[in-house]
């Protein structure tokens, strides 16, 4: 909704209940629930419109309940498709799991993930919160400075027709890794910046006939370890692999011929799509609460993407948040529950998504030792007991948290 061109309504200087800077995935789909809340929420995101850049884009089955609630999941599963497998491989033995998603049925009405651009999911938040009137979005509109004023907050920016200002009595820092908003506040950013430059690839290649890969792909290899998943049904995928940031990042495009040949799959001609070079990081945000700032998704911490935990983190924090703080707008909720969502998710993201995201970037990328990489292998390929199957299909649940049952409505 509103890129650039199209008809923003401006709400400079008024008072939002709720202004949310950033419309990437977390910010939309937040903004998205408060309205339907009935709040009035003003959405800001400084670039003229959605970017399309290859970012996140698998969905596991364990959100598509909170997406479903907030009504866009048909609209996803329109858009994007279902996988109902995945495949695991050690690249240099060719020993492979291939692991349907079947058994989570017991838990969930959605056995499957959705794969979809992210830019895609920004795009079906948009569309659904241009139909409500309480809903205001503007592209285009670049925040630089954010305060509490003690009863609310007062956001400065730039757009289009000059400096602007905003107030909400309540703000939320959705404005990814390089947060503004959690600058502004003057909060650190602590953790690491791994040494490696990962380059997330679409490209059409025939990675189903001639590497025999699914959907969804993980090829552990200490030299040429990547991620491979299905964007769509023309032959286009998403090839995630890694290099050494001290290469020039200039000569990405040259050593990809060399990186695809060496998996081994085939001579076949190929065509990139995009391409993005970009450092990782395991960070989090000081805190997720500031007075009457928060801080959600890439703002609040940044993950290696490895197992799809970061955009996963973020779906959790914002749905876990619509409640409390739709609630505490209206003063049905008092403001501790902000602080105990805050805490909660920080923790969980330090205690489980961080570490996580970290196990499996170092399985898929780093390690060297064969027997353990075929040992990982083998007991995900080991489907003779039920209970341990559905436990391990289940793991990533714990990114939820475990917030009370008001925060979990939707989660
Ligand atoms: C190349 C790449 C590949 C990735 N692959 C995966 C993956 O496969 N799986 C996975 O789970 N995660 C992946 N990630 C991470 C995933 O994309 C993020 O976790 C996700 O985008 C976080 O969503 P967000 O809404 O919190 O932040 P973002 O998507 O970063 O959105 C922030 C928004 O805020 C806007 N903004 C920034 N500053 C301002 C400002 N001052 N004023 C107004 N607006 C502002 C930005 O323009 C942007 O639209 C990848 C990231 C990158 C960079």
């Amino acid at each position: 909704m509103r890129p650039r061109g199209a008809a923003a309504k401006a709400c400079r200087m008024s008072k939002s209940d709720i202004v949310v800077i950033g419309a990437g995935p977390v910010g939309a789909l937040l903004a998205l629930g408060l309205a339907q809340r009935g709040r009035e929420v003003l959405l800001l995101e400084s670039e003229p419109n959605i970017l399309p850049s290859p970012r996140a884009m698998v969905y596991y089955w364990h959100v598509l309940e909170g997406l479903d609630r907030l009504g866009v999941l048909d609209d996803m599963d329109a858009r994007g498709f279902r996988n109902k497998a995945f495949l695991q491989r050690v690249l240099s033995t060719g020993l492979q799991a291939d692991v349907p998603l079947a058994p989570v049925a017991a838990v969930t009405g959605f056995p499957y993930n959705i794969h979809l651009g992210q830019h895609e999911l920004v795009r079906i938040a948009l569309e659904h919160l241009e139909r409500l009137p309480n809903a205001h979005v503007e592209f285009g509109a670049k925040v630089t400075a954010v305060s509490d004023e003690g009863d609310h907050v007062v956001i400065e920016g730039e757009s289009d027709s000059g400096r602007g200002q905003w107030r909400g009595r309540w703000t939320v820092g959705a404005d990814g890794a390089r947060s503004l908003v959690r600058r502004s506040l003057g909060l650190g950013f602590g953790g690491t910046t791994w040494p490696d430059r990962f380059v997330a690839t679409n490209l059409r290649y025939p990675f189903g006939e001639l590497g025999g890969l699914g959907n969804a792909n993980m090829i552990f290899d200490p030299e040429n370890g990547c991620v491979i998943a299905r964007i769509d049904d023309t032959g286009l995928y998403r090839w995630t692999w890694s290099e050494s940031a001290e290469l020039p990042e200039e000569g990405v495009l040259d050593r990809l011929p060399g990186r695809l040949a060496a998996l081994g799959f085939g001579d076949a001609p190929y065509e990139i799509d995009a391409f993005t070079p970009y450092r990782m990081h395991q960070r989090s945000a000081d805190r997720m609460k500031h007075g009457r700032v928060l801080l959600i998704g890439d703002a609040a911490h940044a993950t290696n993407p490895t197992g799809g935990l970061g955009l996963t983190s973020g779906m959790y924090d914002l749905l876990s948040l619509i409640e409390p703080l739709a609630g505490v707008i209206t003063g049905e909720t008092d403001e501790s529950s902000l602080e105990e969502w805050a805490s909660v998710r920080l923790e969980t993201f330090r205690r489980h998504a961080s570490p996580m995201a970290s196990a499996t970037k170092h399985m898929v990328y780093d390690e060297t030792d064969v027997s353990k990489l075929e040992g990982l292998v083998r007991g995900s390929s080991d489907f003779t007991d039920p209970v341990a199957t559905l436990g391990r299909l289940t793991g990533m649940t714990v990114l939820r948290g475990s917030l009370p049952r008001h925060h979990e409505e939707l989660a």
